[in-house]
């Protein structure tokens, strides 16, 4: 299985529109981040975990050909408002599978309404299949099993997903003893480290490697990295073993 990054950027992505500070002006490609996301593929399958504003350009960039599906986490904007841009997809494929709970598929419905629309539907929209996603309900998508992990951004409940020995965890603040358990065993881990100081909804650098300490990854990527984290190369450097800060248009392979 391969694991493409998209996007490794929290919500305003690097460099942040307008910005002076010396990490939105580096000209270094692993310091510019797009809205985060991953696509994953493997045999003939392909799937991506969340679908930004920037869907368009990492799926011209990363030359994805299909598209088998998306997989939510939350229905905040960073994640979910390419969805039109499935588009091309779409005209190839018929109604794309999307996954995600309950509450953020009935997000999607009010604010892409035209897209969920069945009579008198605009020629040129896009079509869904959504699929709703229950947590301890593992569901398949291709040959595989997904497995919700439940997760907490600040008061709000999120879905991280873990397939075979890899997990991609994003805008996770705390977590439950009962979701810890579905952690075990991971060959890598994907997890958010926001920047050094604390943020109320996600992970800091410090909470993230205390989280990455009590799951015991093989190796863990680090993603939705704000510009004040700093400049990739020198956060590298200070990250312990087997501990990456993930780039943009980094593929790893499982
Ligand atoms: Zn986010």
């Amino acid at each position: 299985m391969n694991v493409y990054f998209l996007g490794t950027g929290t919500s305003q992505g690097i460099p942040v529109i307008g910005s002076n500070h010396s990490v939105c002006q580096s000209t270094d490609l692993k310091d510019k981040r797009l809205r985060v996301s991953v696509w994953i593929h493997w045999e003939n399958h392909s799937y991506v975990i969340d679908c930004g504003p920037d869907f368009r350009q990492q799926m011209l960039v990363s030359n994805c050909q299909k598209l088998d599906g998306i997989l939510y986490t939350h229905e905040h904007s960073d994640h979910t408002a390419g969805l039109d841009d499935i588009r091309p997809f779409f005209f190839k494929q018929g109604d794309i599978p999307i996954y995600g709970h309950q509450r953020v598929l009935a997000n999607l419905k009010l604010r892409f309404d035209y897209i969920f629309q069945i009579e008198n539907k605009y020629p040129g929209a896009p079509s869904v299949h959504p699929i709703e996603v229950v947590n301890n309900h593992p569901f398949q998508i291709g040959n595989k099993r997904a497995i919700p992990i439940n997760v907490m951004h600040g008061k709000l409940p999120v879905f991280g997903y873990r397939i075979d020995d890899f997990a991609y965890l994003t805008d996770v603040k705390t977590i439950d003893e009962s979701e810890i358990s579905k952690l075990k065993n991971l060959k890598v881990l994907v997890v958010n480290a926001l920047r050094e100081e604390v943020h109320h909804s996600h992970f800091n650098l410090s909470e993230a490697l205390d989280f990455i300490n009590l799951i015991q990854p093989e190796k863990t990527y680090l993603t939705h990295i704000s510009h004040i984290m700093g400049f990739h190369e020198q956060v590298q450097q200070k990250l312990p073993k087997n501990v990456y800060l993930a780039y943009d248009n980094l593929e790893i392979t499982i």
